[in-house]
């Protein structure tokens, strides 16, 4: 659950990386970045900040931003009928943001959220640069993360599933649930 007022604070944190990384959206785009908490309550550990600008039945676009150490949850795009589930690009614009995938543990640079080690299972770490880009394919677990600095990304990928969307961790309500967070969520 994320309260209103939370949103608008940490959206006009988002908004202000946006701005570092040279995109530019218009003030009703910008208007619509939300922020998602996952029915964690603690956005600014684990949550993202959206902006979707492209959402049709082929293509999805939206810039992604994550404030400092905010890391987006383990999750996957599920094959749904025919289709083989979402396939998804990041490619960093701002900062830095260190993706994780399965494979070999390289994982140095990123942490685990505390006490989540068992809601984040991909330990292949890959950092990502402005003018880097990482492919997942379909069905593939990723997570990722921001640096001390705060990073901006760009999800370029097939049809937004969101609803979809597939957590390692059982907690996780995708659809954001408005209300007041109880004080002691964020400690
Ligand atoms: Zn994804």
């Amino acid at each position: 659950m994320i309260s209103r007022e939370e949103e608008k604070q940490l959206c006009a944190e988002a908004r202000l990386l946006l701005k570092e990384s040279g995109l530019d959206f218009s003030d009703t785009e910008l208007a619509s970045m939300v922020c998602a908490d996952f029915g964690l309550s603690r956005p600014r550990r684990e949550g993202l900040q959206v902006l979707t600008f492209i959402d049709t039945e082929y293509l999805g676009a939206k810039a992604i931003i994550l404030l400092p150490e905010q890391t987006m949850l383990e999750h996957w795009h599920p094959q749904r009928g025919e289709d083989p589930g979402k396939e998804e690009t990041l490619r960093c614009l701002y900062g830095v943001c260190r993706v994780y995938v399965p494979g070999e543990e390289t994982l140095t640079q990123g942490f685990i959220p505390e006490g989540q080690e068992e809601y984040y299972t991909c330990r292949k770490e890959i950092i990502l640069e402005p003018t880097e880009q990482y492919t997942f394919a379909p069905g593939t677990p990723h997570w990722f993360q921001a640096d001390e600095a705060g990073t901006v990304v760009l999800s370029i990928s097939t049809q937004v599933t969101d609803l979809d969307d597939r957590f390692t961790n059982p907690s996780v309500v995708r659809k954001t649930v408005y209300g007041e967070t109880p004080p002691a969520a964020e400690a």
